[in-house]
């Protein structure tokens, strides 16, 4: 499979002023109609500053995270409906990050996938094991046990797309083998068929997990990887591009 998106987490990073340098140092090395093929998820203010900038753009875009509700006693939290009326079009949920750190569940994702899609909004499922849970030899049902989980209440008809990240790689400089990636997409492919009755291949699975121009050619010609989200290498125009191109 060829590499059919890019994506970049930009995690807890870059204001609206990098983000703006970004953009215009990005457009500039990128041929433009290969814009479309990359994704970028943006710290939500920085994404409320420069919406209109990334709306003149061919580029995806969109957040790292919402809550499950649009509107509430919800201190803190980002609605999926502003993220829409900003006109973003993906967004990250379940990221490890997100799991690990804020103590995120599985039901949680389930209820955000679903309201995401409510909003026209693709959501990014992300999956992953831990390192003592591959050291267990169950990488397989711990991945396709979120995978499950996240999609309760979604609309398998309708647009999705998943980050297979095992825990351990991202921001490690570990990068899983090829081999170890392709199996994981399989399996997910397979789970994907199983829930959707359909051939599974309209849901792009993206691998990531310390992912870099130096690895991304063999990874990326692995069946079942249909692209990346990238977080450290994302950061810098030229990495970012070079992922892609190197494929
Ligand atoms: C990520 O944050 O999703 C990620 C994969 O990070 P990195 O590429 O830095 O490992």
């Amino acid at each position: 499979m060829s590499v059919q998106f890019v994506a970049g987490n930009w995690k807890l990073n870059k204001g609206p002023k990098e983000a703006l340098e970004f953009l215009y140092e990005f457009k500039e090395i990128v041929p433009e109609n290969k814009l479309n093929q990359f994704i970028l998820f943006l710290p939500a203010l920085t994404l409320g500053a420069v919406a209109k900038s990334l709306a003149e753009t061919e580029l995806g875009w969109g957040g790292q995270n919402v809550f499950f509700e649009d509107e509430g006693a919800f201190t803190g939290e980002n609605s999926a409906a502003v993220l829409r009326e900003l006109g973003a079009s993906y967004c990250l949920v379940g990221h490890s990050e997100r799991r690990q750190i804020f103590g995120e569940t599985d039901d949680w994702m389930a209820k955000k996938v679903a309201l995401l899609q409510n909003h026209q909004i693709i959501p990014m499922l992300c999956v992953g094991e831990t390192l003592e849970q591959r050291k267990a030899g169950q990488t397989i049902e711990v991945i396709t046990n979120q995978l499950r989980a996240g999609l309760k209440e979604a609309d398998l008809s309708g647009q999705l797309a998943f980050a297979y990240e095992p825990v351990w790689a991202i921001g490690t400089g570990e990068v899983a083998t090829p081999e170890m990636a392709e199996e994981a997409h399989a399996a997910l492919r397979t789970e994907l068929k199983k829930l959707s009755g359909t051939s599974g291949t309209d849901f792009p699975i993206l691998y990531g997990g310390s992912v870099k121009p130096e690895n991304s050619k063999e990874l990326s010609v692995q069946p079942n990887i249909d692209g990346f989200l990238v977080g450290g290498a994302s950061l810098k125009p030229q990495s970012f591009f070079d992922i892609y191109k190197n494929c």
